[in-house]
């Protein structure tokens, strides 16, 4: 039988008797823990050895004595010779010290458990009958599989402090959430979510969970920033983990830069997760490679709303730069407009692609010259992302064979799946 305890082995003695592999694998955890670790062997693998000088760790280079151990909180024996590591163990239970014997798992007074560690908690798997080291870890790892995609309630009760995180959920499909983010969100007791990113996930929450919505609806207007900011240092104030959950990435046309001086000012650890921006990925999804060899040779990234920017005109009259739009389905028109004011040719490629990565994903393929016409004809609307320039250019990656026939191959397919499309680009041309 054995009952599983979580001892601190933080600056106590702990002794491994051997030099060899297991040693070599497990001293790790000791020193990890901040134990100070003496080893016994009269010699040491290369691993053991490297981890030995790295740390500067007591090494008695020779056979083990009794008087190795007699300071030992706990004692791990793997001579690779069962009766020294029998030895060993005797010494220890002589002395009721706990000693993990590896030619005799089962029966030692202490065991290794398989372990995993998401956050703060620590998971260990062991076994009552029997040693089976494949089995725990197999275990072990489908445990950590499920904390890290975020399906197991890592919530805690009550916190001391407070704080924030502003994960980045990236453009819309749960998987396509950070495996740091995920955690965040089991360990959260309040999400601040709003249109963009991947909002389902919120529905896997515990129910006490509270999950607030500060996203434009039609019925009712956006809560101002400043409120924002307001709610998620008033939250994590009242001691709550708060996540701030953003489509894309929080620092890219997210206000997260914001968010966080707040929570500074007021004295509230904070962090970032980072999210796949849809800058790039939102393209990505229709088969726009942003920066294609030959094709692109940078990027630019403009915000719709507002004046044109001297910057993005130069962009937009460029061929060699690629150049992506963010809240720009109302802008189109003053884009248009402006790139061909600026010298852009009216058949330089234009690519509006709408919702990415979700089911609904559309793309419409025109050009500078067409793109008003199109855009109204298909109904655009937001969220969408607009790409202007040679990459844009329907059927890029499918050669010069496909790019003759390009309406009749499916360009859109991302991450395998295939997603619903329209061509009305490719019929007005
Ligand atoms: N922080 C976000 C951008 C927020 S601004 C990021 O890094 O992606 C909001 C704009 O992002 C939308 O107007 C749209 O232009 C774009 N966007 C975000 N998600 C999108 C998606 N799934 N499909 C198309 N556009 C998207």
């Amino acid at each position: 039988m054995t009952t599983m305890l979580g001892v601190s082995l933080h600056g106590r003695q702990v002794v491994l008797v051997g030099g060899g592999n297991v040693a070599g694998r497990r001293i790790r955890r000791f020193i990890d823990e901040g134990a100070i670790v003496r080893v016994v062997a009269p010699e040491l693998g290369a691993h053991l050895a490297a981890t030995v000088r790295e740390h500067g760790l007591e090494w008695r280079e020779r056979a083990v004595r009794e008087s190795d151990i007699a300071d030992a909180w706990l004692v791990h024996t793997a001579t690779g010779v069962s009766s020294v590591d029998q030895a060993v163990a005797d010494w220890c239970d002589a002395r009721r010290i706990f000693c993990v014997n590896t030619s005799d798992g089962a029966h030692g007074s202490a065991r290794l458990t398989a372990e995993t560690r998401s956050g703060d908690v620590v998971v260990g798997v062991a076994s009552d009958a029997g040693v089976d080291p494949r089995r725990a870890g197999r275990l072990r790892d489908a445990i950590a599989d499920a904390l890290r995609a975020g399906r197991l309630p890592l919530r805690r009760r009550r916190h001391a402090v407070g704080r924030v995180d502003l994960v980045g959920g990236g453009p819309g499909a749960a998987d396509l959430m950070t495996v740091r983010g995920r955690r965040l969100l089991a360990e959260a007791d309040v999400v601040v979510i709003d249109r963009l990113g991947p909002t389902d996930v919120v529905h896997e929450l515990d129910p006490e969970v509270e999950v607030i919505d500060v996203g434009k609806q039609p019925s009712h207007h956006p809560v101002p920033q400043h409120e924002i900011n307001a709610l998620l240092v008033d939250r994590a104030r009242a001691g709550k983990r708060v996540v701030r959950l953003k489509g894309g990435d929080p620092f890219v046309y997210g206000r997260g830069g914001e968010e966080v001086a707040a929570c500074l000012a007021a004295g509230i650890p904070v962090e970032v997760v980072p999210g796949l921006t849809s800058v790039v990925s939102v393209p990505q999804a229709a088969g726009i490679p942003v920066t294609h060899r030959g094709v692109a040779a940078g990027l630019h990234v403009a915000n719709g709303q507002g004046e044109v920017s001297a910057a993005t005109k130069a962009s937009l009259a460029d061929p060699a730069t690629t150049t992506v739009v963010l809240m720009g389905v109302a802008a189109l028109p003053k884009l248009v407009a402006a790139a061909l004011e600026a010298g852009a040719p009216a058949d330089r490629p234009l690519a509006i692609v709408e919702r990415g990565h979700t089911p609904e994903q559309r793309t419409t393929w025109t050009s500078l010259g067409q793109a008003v016409t199109d855009a109204a004809a298909a109904g655009v609307s937001n969220p969408a992302v607009i790409v202007v320039g040679e990459v844009a250019r329907a059927g890029l990656l499918l050669g010069p064979q496909g790019a003759t026939d390009a309406a009749a191959v499916p360009v859109h397919a991302g991450a395998g799946v295939t997603r619903s499309a329209s061509r009305a680009g490719d019929a007005a041309r």
